[in-house]
């Protein structure tokens, strides 16, 4: 049955993850009237992403929200190198700009309820759950946006639609936008185990000569580890992980009791365009990069800000819709490059090279020296667009 009760919005947004969240938080505050559309009934379960860059930090601090999220996480203010399991050096963020030298190690799934409920503090209205967006249809002065919820189809009208619904973007298929990029040799593995190591709050990177393990601190007294292999894992058990940690840096996770377990491989992939007029891409619907160096969900919300405020400007000062979202995609295009840059070095660091004495001796020096300082910069997205210095 199809009920057209034809209730108008400026913006509606498809998909209610980690980006179209905080896209409706920044759209409310701009005094924006949005609808997100989501199908899931409750926020996604499991810890897909970890870290929370300063700059996102910096950014829930203009919302007033920052504080929340620093009280549930875990500042990881270190990062410790090993060359198999000789020390090469620390990487601190302590020396990054205050207050937010650290990076924040929160579970996506803690991440996002924390979102929704900042979000529906002023309005419970603005987020609908189980609510699938099923058809789509821009007309000149408008995009019509169908969805199902317990049955019934409804429809919607908005000035502009965004999709943030994910990798497999419906918004992206239906508009007819590619998405272009590859996938790389890369393959990992990982899962959360009980802390039996002595990092604390530190984070930490062994480059072995069998592949990268990365280790990082979780909530509840627990690490998530991260484990290079050498060809996809789609059933991980979590003899995969412990053998490798075991033989790679002699470590033994074999007594301690463990929560996640999976595996990913790594892509590159880009929508072009990520506007086509009211139609317009964000979060993983308009870019998916490497998890290594955890920027995906970070870039995704710089770039919902920055909509936001692009949107704002077209709505308010009734400035020429299309040069200001010509802009807008200008800078989303140097931004997303910019991060596949930084996650591919990320990733060449973490695979088995010709001259591991080389890039040991590499790593430790710039650990050594103020390029360090620089580093710590790269690590924690500074720079990744203009405005963030
Ligand atoms: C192993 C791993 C580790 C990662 N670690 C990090 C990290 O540390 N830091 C970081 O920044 N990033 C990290 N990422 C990336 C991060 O998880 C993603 O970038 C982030 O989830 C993107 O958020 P999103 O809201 O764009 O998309 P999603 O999280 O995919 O959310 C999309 C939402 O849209 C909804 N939806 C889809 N279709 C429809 C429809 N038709 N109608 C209504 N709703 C719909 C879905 O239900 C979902 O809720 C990691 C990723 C992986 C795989």
């Amino acid at each position: 049955m199809l009920t057209s009760n034809k209730q108008t919005y400026q913006v509606v947004i498809v998909g209610g993850g980690a980006v179209g969240l905080f896209l409706g938080i920044c759209l409310q505050q701009a005094g924006i009237k949005c609808l997100i559309l989501e199908k899931r009934s409750a926020v996604r379960k499991g810890s897909r992403s970890l870290g929370i860059h300063p700059v996102s930090l910096e950014l829930f601090e203009k919302l007033g929200f920052a504080n929340s999220f620093v009280e549930a996480g875990i500042e990881i203010t270190k990062g410790h190198a090993f060359a198999n399991t000789r020390k090469l050096g620390t990487l601190s963020f302590e020396d990054c700009p205050p207050p937010f030298n650290y990076i924040l190690a929160l579970p996506q799934q803690k991440t996002e309820s924390l979102l929704e409920q900042k979000l529906c503090q002023a309005e419970s209205d603005l987020l609908k759950r189980r609510a699938e967006v099923v058809d789509i249809d821009q007309l000149n002065e408008h995009v019509n946006i169908t969805y199902q919820v317990d049955g019934q189809r409804q429809t919607v009208t908005a000035d502009f639609l965004v999709g943030c619904d994910g990798k497999h973007s419906f918004v992206r298929d239906k508009a007819g936008i590619c998405f272009e990029g590859q996938a790389y040799p890369d393959t990992y593995i990982m899962g959360d185990f009980s802390d039996n190591t002595d990092f604390g709050s530190d984070a930490a990177i062994f480059l072995c000569e069998q592949g990268l393990i990365e280790s990082f601190p979780l909530l509840n007294n627990q690490r998530r580890w991260v484990v290079k292999t050498d060809q996809y894992i789609p059933e991980v058990n979590r003899t995969d992980i412990e053998q490798r940690v075991q033989q790679r840096i002699g470590h033994n996770l074999r007594d301690q009791s463990h929560t996640m377990l999976s595996s990913f491989g790594v892509q590159k992939l880009v929508a072009k365009p990520m506007v086509q007029d009211r139609i317009i891409l964000a979060g993983d619907a308009a870019h998916v990069i490497s998890p290594i160096g955890g920027q995906g969900m970070n870039l995704g919300w710089l770039g919902a800000w920055d909509l936001a405020h692009s949107l704002k400007a077209i709505f308010e000062a009734g400035q020429r819709q299309s040069s200001i979202l010509d802009q807008f995609k200008k800078r989303r295009k140097k931004a997303t490059r910019n991060a596949i840059q930084r996650a591919e070095m990320n990733m060449r660091l973490g695979r088995r090279p010709r001259f591991p004495a080389l890039r040991n001796g590499l790593v430790s020096l710039m650990l050594k020296t103020p390029l360090s300082q620089l580093m710590a910069q790269v690590f924690t997205m500074r720079g990744i667009e203009r405005w963030i210095i």
